[in-house]
């Protein structure tokens, strides 16, 4: 599982599927479920409570599973695969299958996996 809050990912699968971009809130490794925003909308009717003294309908964002998600590569301007790498100096980072361009650290440099 790859994708990180904050990533820009396209939804590419499910009710909300679109060619927008858009950023992740939330990550919920154990389900597989990923917090995306302004996906899969639902409104929630909440009684009169001190925090909501009208009450009402609030839309908000429900979780929705991962496989329905591809990250957004800036340099390929599209949905794509990650991949994970180890570089010389040992550290990890998740890569863009395409284009093989570098999507961040995942991980520190470590000596075991370093290129001597
Ligand atoms: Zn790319």
């Amino acid at each position: 599982m790859l994708i990180k809050e904050g990533d820009s990912v396209v939804v590419v699968a499910g009710n909300d599927r679109s060619d927008e971009v858009r950023s992740v809130v939330q990550v919920d490794r154990a389900k597989g479920k990923v917090l995306v925003e302004g996906v899969n909308l639902v409104w929630k009717h909440v009684r009169r409570s001190q925090k909501y003294p009208q009450g009402g309908r609030l839309s908000k964002e429900m979780p929705v599973d991962i496989s329905n998600l591809k990250y957004y590569c800036t340099s390929c301007s599209s949905g794509v695969r990650l991949g994970v790498r180890y570089l010389d100096d040992g550290s990890k980072e998740r890569y863009c299958k395409k284009c093989g361009s570098s999507a961040g650290k995942i991980a520190p440099a470590k000596a075991a996996y370093a290129n001597k």
